[in-house]
């Protein structure tokens, strides 16, 4: 069989070729939205590699990106990588000295960022090492007040640069494409390489009808951040198989949400469960026309069972669970349930739906404890490990490798059980795991059900010092507008679903839960704040 190399160039190819007027719709401001036809784009991000490759872009030349997800984002995606350079989309919600930290450490040279995240990163211009150019995404060619002295502005830098710019055919699969840091919770965030090949891969994978079944026919509205793991791949992926992108770009709303659901059709759209959550209520202030979505993808953290059932039962809109990590690129596995499955009973099903799901093909997954595999009971928690063509092998330059790759596996460091049909089921992170009394809780399963309560807007269940079991579970929720539950109501309406010994000892009632940059829950702050915390005395 031939070697063809699965490079990038591939899908800019292949979208400029056969769906050159399928439409790319880009929100830049609240008064301004852009629409241009595959063939523009493609067009555009020819001038932007020959623009950057004018400021010295080679081979190997690592790129920052800083903004929102917009169509120059977007040329920035195939520009970069196609041109054999590495794309490296920073977490804009990262604190400053996080965001320093990972530009001195990717060794960034030219950065793209937004206007309106412009003065975010200005004041800390001075301490990047690397940095050699800074250029502007605006709708015009204004440059911002700066002391650096070479900033350019995108619009201008595109005006003169070469549309017949041809990108190297001789690229290599394995060559780095694009890096992204972890939202890290402690220490430093890592780094993550991805290479053309395995980018190539999981854009595949996502065609697949296990997983996005990502299509020609698709209306696309990536919700996820271009610079949280990619989008999860929308942005090459849907280049490649002819799907119409919709692009929300700066401070968006539910509102704005749903009504570029409803105006531009959206059929699949994807985001954290924290998105949907404010989607779900905004839906029911003023529904909009949702009929044209087939596909809600959650993922970044686990789904409330209610806020599944809400969009399924009550709105009639398809939403499915997915699981990965920045390691992953991110697929790993998604909670489609098999034809079997449909004729569980409807308490059942929603059990499989809350799972992490099934493993996609080319993936492997285990949850391993001390004596090996764990068996597929439901309950023997372990933890995950996984490997396949897009899984991570390493982090970049970070001793913390050694900590997370073993015996050609990562080991993600979360939590989980099987269940009898083979799904995954996170558990908890390792690190926010509670242990009583030597045996473990799961901390996100007595979420689950404490956010199924009618009055609970958001809980999250953290591990409190306790001299006689080690550890205690301590609920610290959130209470929605205008309702009500007392401790001892939240406690006892988790009393038929858990052992006795699983029930938080007590509730705190917070204002909010602090969240991390990409909106999951910030236990480790939330520990932090409750150090001082005395559990009751029973
Ligand atoms: P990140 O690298 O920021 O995407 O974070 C990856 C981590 O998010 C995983 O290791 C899990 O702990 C968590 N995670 C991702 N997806 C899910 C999900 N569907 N359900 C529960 N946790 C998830």
């Amino acid at each position: 069989m031939m070697d063809t190399q699965l490079t990038l160039t591939g899908f800019l190819k292949r979208g400029e070729r056969f769906f050159p007027n399928k439409q790319i719709i880009s929100r830049t401001s609240p008064t301004m939205t852009h629409r241009f036809s595959f063939k523009d784009y493609v067009k555009r991000t020819h001038r932007l590699a020959d623009a950057l490759k004018k400021l010295g872009m080679k081979r190997g030349t690592k790129v920052g990106t800083f903004g929102w997800n917009h169509h120059r984002h977007l040329e920035a995606y195939f520009a970069i990588p196609c041109s054999g350079a590495i794309l490296h989309t920073i977490n804009i919600r990262l604190a400053p000295e996080h965001i320093v930290y990972i530009i001195n450490h990717a060794e960034d040279e030219i950065l793209l960022i937004d206007g309106d995240l412009f003065p975010l990163v200005e004041p800390a211009l001075i301490h990047l090492k690397t940095v050699k150019h800074v250029i502007v995404m605006t709708d015009d060619v204004t440059i911002p007040e700066s002391s650096f002295p070479n900033v350019h502005s995108y619009e201008q830098l595109l005006q003169e640069a070469d549309e017949s710019f041809v990108f190297p055919k001789d690229l290599d699969e394995n060559m780095q494409a694009g890096m992204c840091y972890t939202s890290a919770t402690t220490g430093m965030p890592k780094g993550v390489m991805y290479t053309h090949r395995s980018i190539v891969l999981h854009s595949i994978a996502l065609g697949l009808s296990e997983s996005f079944g990502l299509k020609e026919s698709d209306v696309a509205l990536p919700v996820v951040p271009m610079f949280h793991v990619n989008a999860w791949g929308f942005p090459f992926a849907a280049l490649n198989f002819g799907s119409n992108i919709v692009l929300p770009g700066p401070m968006f709303t539910p509102a704005l949400l749903l009504d570029l659901i409803e105006q531009e059709n959206v059929t699949i759209t994807a985001g954290v469960p924290t998105i949907w959550m404010g989607v779900l209520a905004e839906q029911q202030k003023q529904p909009r026309d949702l009929s044209s979505i087939r596909l809600i993808i959650s993922g970044g953290s686990a789904s409330p069972k209610g806020l599944i059932q809400a969009y399924i039962e009550k709105l009639g809109v398809p939403y499915v669970n997915a699981y990965g990590m920045t390691e992953t690129s991110p697929l790993v596995s998604m909670s489609h349930p098999t034809t079997e499955m449909t004729k569980y009973e409807a308490e059942d099903l929603l059990d499989i739906r809350v799972t992490q799901g099934l493993t996609a093909s080319l993936i492997d997954t285990e949850v391993v404890n001390e004596k090996g595999e764990v068996p597929w009971d439901g309950v023997t928690m372990g933890e995950l490990r996984i490997r396949g063509p897009w899984i991570a092998s390493e982090y970049y330059k970070d001793e913390r490798t050694n900590e997370a790759f073993r015996d050609g596996w990562l080991y993600t460091g979360d939590i989980a059980v099987m269940t009898k049909e083979g799904y995954i089921k996170i558990t908890d992170r390792t690190k926010d795991l509670i242990k009583s009394g030597g045996e473990w809780i799961s901390s996100v399963d007595l979420e689950n059900a404490l956010m199924s309560h009618p009055a609970v807007l958001e809980a999250a269940v953290i591990a409190i010092p306790h001299p006689k079991w080690l550890e205690r579970p301590l609920a610290c929720v959130v209470l929605k507008e205008n309702a009500y539950a007392s401790k001892e109501e939240l406690i006892s309406s988790l009393e038929n679903d858990f052992a006795k010994w699983w029930l938080p000892d007590d509730v705190v009632f917070l204002q909010e839960i602090p969240k991390t940059s990409v909106g999951k829950f910030l236990k480790a702050k939330l520990r932090e704040d409750l150090k001082s915390y005395e559990l009751p005395i029973d």
